[in-house]
């Protein structure tokens, strides 16, 4: 048995167990497995992908191994010492940021797979001007995403004129430059010449969307990491990194449909860009978005929810921001125990990225069947005594019900208003990440609790 069989078998397990993971990962009770089996498919390709390397290399064994083991402990520690530090809110930014090393891995491969074999065949040359195509485009468009979302670069969208034709353009040049570099002759130059329209193209491509779409950018880069990894697995005859590519490629697509959804939103609306063009910035869109604003106390806050037969937790960015996830779960308990009803309802787009409250809310063991989604929770709100909106904003905004020249209008939101009272943590009157002001505060039945969430709602337990 050759290490290529015994390699190629082990590509075969490791395949199975991405699909596993994945399918682990779609449900939270399921998520630790699905985590396990990735982890374990991971370990196995990665041995087995150095084996190979080990058995086709032609230099001697000990130089590639020593090659590979040096990159390996490099990367690792500089993996966990990130991964260590980062903090839940600088998630997505990371997230942005690993893309964008798949994207540039892809353009390295492409490159590196044609020098060595410059002579190959029509079949290989399409391979690799893709592979560098897509994993361009991702690298920058991860870069900017990165920038935004880091608040490094401005959230509002780059609008230049003619930008869709702008982008097309590129497109059709780059078409034309894959039939040069395929006819030969030219060399690597149309390889390059397609590479720097394909960075420009993706910096341009996520500069167009504005803040509020972020959470459909992010997972869409995802998507093309996948691509870019499974071109990558073309070239150089990889079929697990095809595979696993592929498997990447359609989630994250299937995530991002999902997240439009979501958001109400087309999704060729949101990669053409140019969304919250003429309505961000504070107060825009904020007809309505003025008027008395009612103050409350952590002592009154106390009292209404010892009243209370129902209490819903409407948790948003501002809640992993003040870290006050513990408290939240601590003053559900409290409440529960004496006999109130305590239920969280978490919108689609919640937080920074997919997912992020449930994960926050699992740290601090909230069970997964008080944690409902916002479809199941909105026919439940006219019957509700009391929601705590902490750190959320644009997820509970009427305006986009009310609203129809709101640049949110359409989107689908947690209806907080309509419980009998509404207390709303934060610390100001700011927007929030869509830069939409929000009618809300403004309300008869709402009550606002200025301060950071976590201090507020430590004092409400207190005061319990
Ligand atoms: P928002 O960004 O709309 O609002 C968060 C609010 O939290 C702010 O208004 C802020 O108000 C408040 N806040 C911040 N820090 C604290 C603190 N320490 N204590 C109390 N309050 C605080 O958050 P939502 O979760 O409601 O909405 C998410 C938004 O982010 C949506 O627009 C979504 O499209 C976007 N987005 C979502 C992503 C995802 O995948 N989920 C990814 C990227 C963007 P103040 O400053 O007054 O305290």
């Amino acid at each position: 048995m050759t290490a290529t069989s015994v390699a190629q078998a082990a590509y075969l397990v490791a395949a199975l167990l991405f699909v596993g993971s994945l399918a682990g990962l779609s449900a939270q009770t399921t998520a630790r497995r699905g985590t396990v089996l990735g982890m374990v498919g991971m370990a196995l390709a990665i041995v087995a992908t150095v084996a190979l390397a080990l058995e086709r290399s032609a230099r001697p064994w000990p130089v590639t191994a020593g090659l590979i083991l040096l990159v390996l402990v490099v990367g690792a520690a500089v993996g966990t010492w990130r991964a260590r530090r980062v903090e839940m809110t600088q998630m997505p930014e990371l997230i942005a940021l690993l893309h964008s090393f798949v994207g540039l891995s892809a353009v390295l491969v492409g490159y590196g797979s044609y020098l060595t074999a410059p002579a190959g065949d029509v079949v290989h040359r399409v391979e690799v001007f893709l592979g560098v195509l897509i994993g361009a485009v991702t690298f920058t468009g991860s870069v900017v995403a990165f920038g935004k979302l880091s608040g490094r670069l401005p959230s509002a969208p780059l609008t230049l004129p003619a930008r869709n034709a702008l982008n097309l353009l590129v497109l059709v040049l780059c078409a034309a430059l894959l039939a040069w570099f395929v006819a030969g002759g030219a060399g690597v130059a149309p390889l390059v010449a397609m590479t720097i329209l394909a960075l420009a193209l993706g910096w341009h491509l996520v500069a167009a969307i504005g803040g509020g779409d972020m959470p459909v950018v992010v997972s869409m880069l995802n998507s093309y990491s996948g691509w870019a990894a499974a071109a990558a697995g073309f070239t150089l005859g990889n079929d697990l990194l095809v595979v696993t590519g592929a498997l990447v490629g359609a989630s994250g697509a299937i995530l991002s449909y999902l997240m439009c959804r979501a958001m109400n939103r087309s999704f060729w609306s949101v990669v053409l860009g140019g969304f919250g063009a003429t309505g961000s910035g504070p107060g825009a869109g904020a007809a309505g978005a003025e008027g008395e604003v009612h103050e409350t106390s952590p002592d009154a806050v106390a009292g209404l929810l010892t009243a209370a037969r129902s209490v819903v937790v409407v948790p948003g960015y501002g809640m992993a921001v003040a870290k006050a996830q513990h408290p939240v779960a601590e003053l559900a308990e409290r409440l529960r125990a004496r006999g109130v009803e305590v239920r969280f309802a978490v919108h689609p787009v919640a937080g920074r990225l997919p997912g992020h409250m449930n994960v926050l809310l699992a740290e601090a063991r909230v069970p997964y069947d008080v944690v409902l989604g916002m479809d199941e929770i909105n026919p439940d709100l006219p019957t509700t005594d009391v929601v705590l909106v902490v750190g959320a904003n644009d997820t509970v905004n009427p305006a986009a019900q009310d609203d129809p020249a709101s640049p949110i209008a359409g989107m689908p939101v947690i209806e907080a208003w309509k419980a009998r009272d509404v207390v709303v943590f934060k610390r100001s009157l700011a927007t929030g990440y869509a830069g939409v002001a929000n009618p809300l505060f403004f309300r008869e039945n709402t009550a606002m609790l200025f301060g950071d969430a976590r201090e507020q709602v430590d004092k409400i337990v207190q005061a319990l």
